[in-house]
């Protein structure tokens, strides 16, 4: 038995088929236990086991340098909006903000309850997220060069992959002491939700990373903070505890019930990831699957992506039709041919494929054909 179609959807997005089978495959009896893993106390020897070697596939994987805490937490990638100011705003009470998209949006407001904001650039333009048409706005990365960064901030804040509007980082952020550099001195915290996992990058470079399970790693309901230790400790004192990266950190992720299925269900995808060659080779395979669908994309009349070439995200693929009166005819066609969850976010409107890790690269070809062949017949 296979699975009856590909799923396109953002979040919460496929999980890798090898990976539901084995689940299935254990719920009622998990090694050997007569219980299922969620049944199982989090403190017990063998969930213990299980968690680390989680986190340590996940250090492997990502080439996790020994001086960052990972931790498994809960709240969404949202939480972590508060969560973020208040572990790590610390006495500057200020940080950077670039705007590159809707999360990092949200990301920014939020954190203004906590402390000042300053933008560092709005890639929606001068006039800003709140003028007319401009939620359509988000469509590029301003350069480095033109970020305005400030010496106080107790950190820069970046949406590394914009999952709404398909705008992506190709490359880490360049931290040093040029003029256009980040300085090593302002950390870099980047919600990395919608690619973590699918690309090479330099952890290093970045103090905390942080996002939601559900689009790359498992199900909702799990946070991953990767987090440098000398940036913990600093939380403001009305940080409640089960969010204090410190008191989470010393606890293990064990301060009070972590997501324990979560968890489980991560660490099977991570292996899964190790087995496919780690985060180089998938990489290579989610090169192709974008190139294949950005082909198609550009290639067409009917089809069009409006995204500015060097930001174009791998992972979430977004599209128009031109004549947006098929739109409604392509979803149904789609669902049609197995093809689910084409439908672009309502803010952006148009298309939106999600290609993430665990889409086969039959998936993407089976789209690309499907496209083809309505173009043919409607376009
Ligand atoms: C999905 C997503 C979020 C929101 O995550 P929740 O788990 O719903 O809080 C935030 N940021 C990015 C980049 C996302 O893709």
């Amino acid at each position: 038995m296979t699975r009856k179609v590909f799923n396109f959807s953002p979040g919460p997005a496929l999980i890798p088929e090898p990976v539901l089978r084995q689940a299935a495959d254990e719920m009622l009896d998990w090694q050997g236990t007569g219980m299922s893993v969620m049944e199982v106390s989090h403190r017990g020897k063998d969930f213990m086991a299980l968690h680390a070697r989680a986190i340590a596939d996940l250090r492997e994987l990502l080439a996790i340098p020994p001086n960052y805490k990972v931790l498994f937490m809960q709240g969404g990638a949202l939480a972590e909006n508060a969560i973020v100011p208040l572990n790590l705003m610390g006495d500057a009470g200020q940080a950077d903000y670039l705007l590159t998209g809707q999360w990092s949006l949200k990301s920014a407001r939020e954190a203004a309850r906590y402390g000042q904001v300053n933008i560092v650039a709005d890639a929606a333009g001068a006039a800003g997220a709140d003028a007319p048409g401009a939620k359509g706005a988000y469509t590029h990365i301003p350069e480095q060069s033109v970020w305005k960064l400030s010496r106080e901030a107790a950190y820069l804040h970046l949406c590394t992959s914009e999952t709404i509007e398909g705008v992506e980082f190709q490359r880490d952020p360049i931290v040093g002491l040029g003029e256009h550099e980040v300085s090593p001195d302002v950390p870099i915290v980047a919600d990395m939700s919608s690619h973590i996992l699918s690309r090479v990058i330099d952890v290093s470079r970045y103090g905390c990373l942080y996002g939601g399970a559900q689009k790359n790693i498992g199900p909702a309901g799990l946070t991953f903070v990767i987090v440098r230790e000398d940036l913990i400790g600093r939380a403001h004192r009305l940080c409640p505890s089960a969010f204090n990266y410190q008191v989470v950190a010393d606890n293990d992720s064990m301060f009070n019930t972590p997501p324990t299925f979560g968890i489980y269900l991560a660490g099977l995808v991570f292996e899964w990831l190790k087995a496919q060659g780690g985060v180089a080779a998938i990489e290579a395979i989610n090169i192709e699957k974008a190139r294949m669908l950005y082909d198609a994309i550009d290639g067409s009349g009917l089809y069009q992506n409006r995204v500015s070439r060097t930001d174009r995200s791998r992972m979430n693929v977004t599209f128009f039709l031109r004549d947006e009166r098929l739109n409604e005819a392509f979803l149904a066609d789609a669902r049609e041919a197995g093809l689910m969850n084409l439908k672009g976010h309502r803010v952006v409107g148009g298309m939106r494929a999600s290609i993430y890790n665990a889409m086969p690269i039959e998936g993407v070809r089976a789209l690309v054909a499907f496209m083809r062949d309505f173009e043919q017949r409607r376009g």
